[in-house]
Parts: structure tokens; C-alpha cells; sequence
């Protein structure tokens, strides 16, 4: 990166790809001679139109979206999806079933509560949020409308590995992918709605991201107001109201980015070699450092640990801020730190702080 850059590890808004924001910077004022900004364009223009057919074209290359999915550019943040979600797909004596990972799934299953009847089928909680439950043991609501799941839990550091089977009647599974969206590939016909806030993998907050199979899309309940009805926003290919366009477009950049990079295979290689330069520092600092993660659901992107010594910790991220490496300070709920690792996260960042991390241990051990 460049001199006057930081190493940013925090949670979201994340980092973005150096040469994605030089892009968006060297077309800020005029883009592709149209004379004016991004920013200051009809939504309904030719020119933003292609804008967001090229976003989402690349897309669906990108994770490779059978037709038979809407792709939709909404706002609110994921948090609004947790509404959405019941109210597009249930009625209110509807049950739903959730597998509850982490403090996000927690959020979606309480607000599930105001539209429907969800049921928590298995909950980490009690285990600090370190497992994902075996798929074998899940006592699944044959009657449920659909199977929840946050497939990253950001604050925790737990992601899905593989997905449940759902076994409802419709055999839906909905999986809020905000933290690791684009991270890797994914099977999207295993999902009925795969959703995810922008702000960590693709671009800056204000642009959340639905990707909806089609048949799911018209049966929302009466009171859903209009903006929370996937049915307007897939007829009018998001541009109901006027969209998030200057985060559509910077989506859009990322998304040719990665695609530029070979796609998510090439992607997701490189995110697993950073995760594993982080994960053998902890494990290999003889206690020094710790994840409390069982290993074999440990995210790629976000890296909870803390010290042995935790009066150090606040010492750490001093010492590491100093040092051009920002935002490792944990969670308020958790403490400790955290290390996020997001697609735009280099390699040499993540390599820098494994350094910083073994002559802060050998300075303080
Ligand atoms: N779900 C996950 C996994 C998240 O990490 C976050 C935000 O950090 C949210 C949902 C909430 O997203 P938003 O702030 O876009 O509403």
C-alpha cells in the first residue's frame, strides 16, 4: 500500500482495495466523460443504469447465479434483512427455525420474533459462541418455513465450513453472509435468500445486498412497508426509490476487481493462506496468544484472540496503532482482540502484524 496507508483491521466498514479506490477516485468528478459525478447522476440515466447491470453481472459471475435468483440492491444494512425475511416469506402464526452461532444470529432471531414464530434450534451461547453444531443433532422443524443461519459470525469468528440440509417442507435456507460475502465460492442454489451488508467484502455501507431465489419473491404480509417488499424492488431492478448509487457503483468496482483476480477460487486460496499465517502465529505462541474458536470452524476473515496477560492488551493495540496497524481492539461484548482479514486485507498486513505480534511476545513474555 501506499506510505501514507494504514493496515485497517477493523470489523466493518472494512479496508478496501487500494487500486478500487484510486479508480473511483481518478472518475470522482467526471465519469467516463458523462461530465459529472457518480454521485450527481439520474438513478434512472443510461449511465447509471449500466453502472448497476455491470454490478450485478459481474455478480452473478462471480458466484455464478443461476437465473432462476434476483439479485437486488437495497439499503438499511443487514439489519433490516432481519425484518424483511419474515415478513416477505411468513405469516404471523408462521414457525421458523434459527441455529443461532453468534450475537448476529441472536439479532436475527429477535427480530424474527415480532413477525413470526421463530425457534432457536441450537445455540452456541452457552459455549461463548465457539462451535458450530453438528448437522446430524439438529432437531429441525419439519413444519418451519424456512432454516436460518449467519454464515460468518463476525464478532465471534465462527463460519460454516459446509451448510445444513434444511429439512422444511419448502427446504429453504437463508444464511446472512454480511462477513464473508464474496470471500469464497458458494453453492448458491443451496439457498433460498443469501443476503449481506456491503460494508466488510464489496464496498461502503448503504448498499445491502439480496440475492433471492425467484419463486420466494410475492408473498409478503400485508403490513410490510413498501421498501422492505422484495416483490417492488425486483420488479423495478432495485430502483424503486432512488438506490445507494455511489455504493452500487463502488460495489461494482470491487466486483470487477475480484474478477479481474482470477474469481473466488483464486480468492478464497489467498484469504486461507492469511487466515493460516494468523491462526499458526496464536496456536504456535505457546499460550501467549489465544483463539478460542474450536478449530475447525475458525472464520477466515475474522480473527478473535487474546493474551494470557490481558493487562497487555490495551499495550498491544497501542503498540500496534503506532505502528500503522489500526482497529484490533475486540468487540465491547467480548473484549480482547480482534484481527479482521477481508479480501482487501494484503497479505503483507497480515504478515506485518504475525511480526509485531512475536517481538511484542518477546518483549513482554
Ligand atoms: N450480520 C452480520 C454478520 C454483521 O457482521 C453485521 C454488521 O456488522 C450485521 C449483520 C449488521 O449489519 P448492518 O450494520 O449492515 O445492519
Amino acid at each position: 500500500p501506499s506510505q501514507d496507508r494504514v493496515f485497517n483491521f477493523a470489523a466493518g466498514p472494512a479496508t478496501l482495495p487500494e487500486n478500487v479506490l484510486q479508480k473511483a477516485e481518478s472518475e470522482l468528478v467526471n465519469w467516463r466523460n458523462s461530465g459529472m459525478s457518480v454521485m450527481e447522476m439520474s438513478h434512472r440515466g443510461k449511465d447509471f443504469v449500466s453502472i448497476i447491470e455491470k454490478a450485478e453481472s459481474d455478480l452473478r459471475t462471480l458466484l455464478n447465479i443461476p437465473s432462476d435468483y434476483a439479485v437486488l440492491f437495497l439499503q438499511g444494512g443487514a439489519t433490516t434483512q432481519f425484518a424483511s425475511i419474515p415478513l416477505n416469506l411468513c405469516n404471523p402464526n408462521d414457525s421458523v427455525d434459527y441455529i443461532v452461532t453468534g450475537s448476529w444470529g441472536d439479532k436475527a432471531f429477535k427480530e424474527a420474533q415480532k413477525y413470526c414464530k421463530p425457534n432457536v434450534i441450537w445455540s452456541g451461547k452457552s459455549e461463548k459462541y465457539t462451535k458450530i453444531p453438528s448437522f446430524d443433532d439438529l432437531k429441525q422443524n419439519p413444519d418451519a418455513k424456512y432454516l436460518h443461519i449467519c454464515a460468518n459470525e463476525t464478532i465471534h469468528g465462527v463460519e460454516f465450513k459446509d451448510y445444513p440440509t434444511p429439512k422444511n417442507k419448502d427446504g429453504i435456507l437463508i444464511a446472512d453472509m454480511s462477513s464473508n460475502f464474496c470471500s469464497k465460492p458458494v453453492d448458491v442454489s443451496k439457498f433460498g435468500i443469501i443476503y449481506a451488508g456491503a460494508q466488510k467484502n464489496v464496498g461502503p455501507s448503504g448498499v445491502t445486498i439480496v440475492i433471492i431465489r425467484k419463486d420466494l419473491i410475492g408473498n409478503a404480509q400485508d403490513i410490510t412497508p413498501v421498501m422492505l417488499d422484495y416483490k417492488i424492488h425486483a420488479e423495478n431492478n432495485s430502483l424503486y426509490n432512488t438506490p445507494p448509487c455511489y455504493g452500487i457503483y463502488m460495489c461494482g468496482l470491487v466486483f470487477e476487481d475480484l474478477v479481474n483476480q482470477g474469481g473466488l477460487v483464486e480468492v478464497e486460496k489467498r484469504n486461507m493462506k492469511k487466515a493460516e499465517i494468523l491462526y499458526n502465529a496464536i496456536d504456535g505462541s505457546g499460550g501467549f496468544y489465544r483463539c478460542p474458536v474450536e478449530k475447525s470452524v475458525r472464520s477466515l476473515m475474522n480473527v478473535p484472540f487474546t493474551l494470557e496477560k490481558s493487562e497487555l492488551e490495551a499495550e498491544l493495540i497501542k503498540e500496534a496503532t503506532k505502528e500503522k496497524m489500526v482497529q484490533l481492539k475486540g468487540h465491547r461484548s467480548v473484549g480482547g482482540m480482534r484481527a479482521s482479514i477481508y479480501n482487501a486485507m494484503p497479505l503483507a498486513g497480515v504478515e506485518k502484524l504475525v511480526t509485531f505480534m512475536k517481538d511484542f511476545q518477546s518483549r513482554h513474555a
